[in-house]
């Protein structure tokens, strides 16, 4: 193959942190609270900023970047599907596609898939699923979803209106009918809320976006029961929690049940933009064709990056890796809690590689002064940090991110 002509740089001198961020403020919708590093290179689990800081990312854009910045596999993956073919219309079979939905559907019990670019439209395609599911069972009543209070399931119309968090609402109404929040956890309160309208239940097996708060145990089969004796479908938002990121693939199957389906994105595509919705034979019937669709769902490119990702993930003993490091982590963060002034840390919380800690104070304050000691998270509600590192990550990287935690919070 000819070898591709070199990338041209974009300015002559390399551009610092200040001068891009303020071309930034002049040109970009100023909807995001952004950091102020631009950051322009990662490898592993370091990131570097246009300054040429050097960062340990415990966030990895927000549980995405799984298998860490520039997997090698995942990137030679990437690389051979850019050069045979980047994009085909979904009028056509792809087999990164084809090859993805098997792994899938082996991996997660749901043997029918639909892919999509991102989280919120995963959750779109669960929510289009449900109605449709009813009409076809001629109960066309049935449209209503139960979510929960706190939950976060996207931005769209519908998906923020899924979401239970006012907040998110505001300025956007009148919202699309069809959404009923209930207290998260609370098995007799979603069974009150239950009505001859409802149609599913939608629910994220820990609450990332809302302070990674997990649901007590029993409470996802208690809905699978609720559901099975009320003809509902069971929908579990595995955005955040899926594709190992608790210890176990998907968030679900710590409680033994089979959701009718489930959505993924963030960490499928290791960074590339992929989401994808897995359900139950006989209610994937009822996405017939042309009922739903994507242009760019299932991009060969992205798919090909997928495929690389869940060869990684589904190596023997790479999710008990996950398991361990993450328990390790989260008994040194409550350590460091105990040697805090009283209060300063109110919980630790989390399962797996996705952490919260929440504080006696607004997160963006302490994300700042981790930011500047080199440590970067994000928040997760007012108060809680959020680390979610990749999965790769050493135990040395783990310390040195622990030494440098505990300095920044015993300095607030
Ligand atoms: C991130 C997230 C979403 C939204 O995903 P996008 O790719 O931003 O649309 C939905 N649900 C959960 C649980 C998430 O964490």
């Amino acid at each position: 193959m000819t070898p591709l002509p070199q990338p041209v740089p974009a300015t002559a001198t390399p551009a610092s942190n200040d001068t891009l961020i303020q071309k930034a403020k002049s040109h970009l919708l100023q909807n995001y609270k952004q950091q102020p590093i631009v950051l322009v290179k990662g490898r592993g689990t370091r990131v570097w900023d246009a300054d040429g800081r050097e960062y340990l990312d415990l966030i990895g854009g927000v549980a995405t970047c799984a298998l860490g910045h520039c997997h090698p596999e995942v990137v030679a993956a990437a690389h051979a599907q850019l050069d045979s073919l980047w994009h085909v219309s979904n009028a056509f079979y792809s087999q990164p596609q084809i090859d993805l939905a098997a792994k899938l559907s082996e991996w997660s019990g749901l043997p029918r898939a639909f892919f999509c670019n991102s989280g919120a439209e995963a959750n779109e395609a669960l929510l289009k699923l449900a109605r449709k599911v009813m009409k076809d069972r001629g109960m066309p009543e049935r449209f209503e979803v139960i979510t929960f209070e706190r939950s976060f399931h996207g931005r769209t119309l519908a998906t923020v209106t899924a979401t239970g968090q006012p907040k998110y609402h505001a300025g956007f109404e009148p919202l699309p009918a069809g959404f009923q929040h209930v207290p998260y956890g609370d098995l007799d309160a979603v069974r009150a809320a239950v009505k001859p309208t409802t149609a599913a239940i939608l629910v994220e097996p820990i609450q990332g976006e809302g302070g990674v708060r997990q649901a007590p145990p029993g409470f996802l089969k208690g809905l699978r029961t609720l559901c099975d004796e009320k003809g509902l479908l069971l929908l579990v938002d595995e955005i955040q929690t899926g594709m190992g990121r608790t210890g176990i693939p998907f968030g679900f199957m710590r409680e033994g049940i089979l959701p009718d389906a489930i959505s993924m994105a963030k960490a499928l595509g290791n960074g590339l933009p992929i989401g994808a919705m897995l359900c139950r034979d006989e209610v994937g019937a009822s996405l017939s064709p042309g009922s739903h669709g994507s242009t760019f769902g299932g991009n060969l490119v992205a798919a090909a990056a997928a495929n690389a990702v869940l060869d990684v993930i589904r190596r023997p003993g790479f999710l008990e890796e996950v398991t361990a490091k993450g328990a390790w982590f989260l008994g040194r963060l409550r350590e460091i809690q105990g040697r805090l002034p009283a209060g300063r840390v109110v919980e630790v919380r989390g399962q797996g590689l996705l952490v919260g800690l929440e504080m006696d104070r607004d997160a963006p304050q302490v994300l700042a002064k981790l930011r500047e000691g080199g440590v970067l998270g994000n928040a997760a509600g007012d108060r809680t940090v959020r680390f979610a590192p990749p999965f790769t990550i050493t135990r040395e990287e783990l310390d040195q991110s622990l030494a440098i935690i505990e300095r920044v919070l015993a300095a607030l």
